[in-house]
């Protein structure tokens, strides 16, 4: 990571590949570390409020100029002095974008075995996409905020072909029975919505949302997942049914933008009138709560095909910083995983 970039999209080459260090297991390896490879990493917009000054729902610090980037991987333990991890084992959690490392194995640092139970049955990219932080986010913000939800109700997600939007949208279909509709930035976007069971999207670029909304909702919306901000959040409180719930999960189209040119909404009483609920949310607060639960839980919903993971894998560590950029503005269907080694 080369340095910070406060306004603007952040170029390619902010990214700079460093391929001269090299490590020794043999020579480096202390008591209570692993050395690692890295097989997959994961490619999130919440990295750009790690790249600028800015406020976060990432819990840590900023990237360091001139140090790797880190991120949510899976890895492969090819070499352990610390109890509790063997050679070949599978394991997730924010590590540096290195193919290579040597890590403390400290679980209160994140690091964990991905479950054992899915092992074999599922790629091992599905614990930073389906299985992993997005699928999280996805679920736990239904449960925490949208619920109660009634078979029926009318639900619109933002942003709905990206790796969140993909399973808050199938979650919402197929396992609460709403109505729902997408949004998302492409034809074959859409297209892979209805594919996937929504009952109506369309693409924000070429349709008024404002028309495509009237049409798939006459009668208005009662769950909104908001991704994007900015003008649609406006046009969705003005639709809203009373009672309605907003689960405010992120807004990308806000995150490149100077304070000065954020937009301003401009219809917030309505949320007084309408008696809407809205609510941040943070996934990191719901592990300790009901991170056993997620993994059971989705895990079955994937292998059983209640939820179908898409993915859109960029080959090669090098290409990182380009599958970030790419994430950034909608190259990517599903989610965007880089893949570093074969499994
Ligand atoms: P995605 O896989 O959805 O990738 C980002 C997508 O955002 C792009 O594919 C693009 O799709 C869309 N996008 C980019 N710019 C704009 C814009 N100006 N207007 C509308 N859409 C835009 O990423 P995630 O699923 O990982 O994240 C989705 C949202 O959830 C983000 O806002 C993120 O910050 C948030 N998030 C929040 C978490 C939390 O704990 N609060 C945790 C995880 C994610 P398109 O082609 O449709 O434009």
């Amino acid at each position: 990571f080369k340095e910070f970039v406060n306004d603007g999209k952040v170029p390619e080459d902010n990214f700079v590949v460093n391929k001269e260090q090299r490590i020794d297991p043999e020579a480096d390896l202390k008591d209570g570390q692993i050395f690692l490879r890295l097989l997959y990493l994961s490619v999130d917009p919440y990295m750009r409020t790690r790249m600028r000054k800015m406020e976060s729902y990432y819990l840590g610090s900023g990237f360091e100029p001139g140090k790797p980037l880190q991120g949510g991987c899976v890895a492969q333990v090819v070499a352990s002095k610390a109890p509790g991890f063997a050679e070949g084992e599978v394991v997730s959690g924010m590590l540096p974008w290195s193919s290579h490392q040597i890590v403390e194995a400290d679980a209160q640092k994140g690091l964990h075995k991905v479950e054992p139970s899915l092992l074999g049955k599922v790629p091992l990219s599905y614990f930073v996409g389906v299985l992993g932080m997005p699928g999280m986010t996805a679920w736990s913000g239904l449960k925490k905020i949208a619920e109660p939800i009634k078979e029926g109700e009318v639900a619109l997600v933002s942003a709905a072909a990206g790796a969140v939007g993909l399973i808050v949208g199938q979650l919402l279909k197929h396992v609460y029975g709403c109505k729902v509709i997408g949004s998302a930035g492409s034809n074959d976007k859409v297209a892979l919505l209805r594919e996937l069971g929504f009952d109506a999207a369309f693409n924000y670029h070429t349709t008024p949302k404002e028309q495509a909304l009237k049409e798939a909702a006459p009668d208005g919306i009662d769950i909104y997942w908001e991704n994007v901000g900015g003008p649609v959040l406006e046009t969705v409180i003005e639709m809203c049914r009373p009672h309605a719930r907003i689960v405010a999960c992120g807004m990308i189209s806000q995150y490149d933008l100077p304070d000065e040119e954020k937009y301003g909404v401009k219809n917030l009483f309505h949320v007084v009138t309408k008696r809407i609920k809205m609510q941040g949310m943070v996934v990191a607060d719901y592990y300790a709560e009901l991170g056993k639960e997620f993994a059971t839980t989705m895990g079955k919903y994937v292998t059983e095909g209640k939820v179908k993971a898409v993915e859109h894998v960029t080959e090669g560590i090098e290409n990182a910083g380009k599958a970030w950029v790419e994430m950034m503005v909608g190259g990517n269907t599903g989610k965007a995983v880089v893949k570093v080694a074969a499994e």
